[in-house]
């Protein structure tokens, strides 16, 4: 930090160009914080973050990687898939965003299991 520069508006106007972009593709401001799944003890063992992250990529990048990836997370019967969600609400409760993560899942089941 010796010789800390602050950014010139050159860069601060590109940080505000990559925030629009960012804004733009209507990304799910998850943050990864789990709390959903470890403090909720959701009761389909629904692993709500990694099937935002993957609905993300999927917006983001349109990558047909992605259906792989949401394949991965809910194989092997112990992890639900978005459509088995129950609406108890419980998630909900604890996230910090405020996320309406039961409407949310809805739209990653359209994504991935129609
Ligand atoms: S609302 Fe859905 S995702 Fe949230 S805890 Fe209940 S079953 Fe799990
Ligand atoms: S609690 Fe909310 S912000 Fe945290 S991981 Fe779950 S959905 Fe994302």
């Amino acid at each position: 930090m010796k010789d800390f520069r602050p950014l010139d508006e050159t860069e601060l106007d590109a940080v505000r160009k990559v925030c629009e972009i960012f804004r733009s593709l209507d990304l799910i401001p998850c943050t990864a914080c789990r709390y959903c799944i470890e403090e909720s003890s959701c009761p389909k063992g629904i692993r709500i973050p990694d099937l935002f992250a993957a609905k993300n990529a999927h917006e983001a990048f349109h990558n047909w990687n992605t259906g792989y990836y949401y394949n991965n997370i809910i194989t092997g019967g112990e992890h639900g898939k978005a459509s088995d969600c129950i609406k108890c609400g419980k998630c909900e409760k604890v996230c910090p965003q405020h996320l309406p993560i039961r409407q949310l899942l809805q739209d990653v089941a359209k994504t991935f299991e129609a």
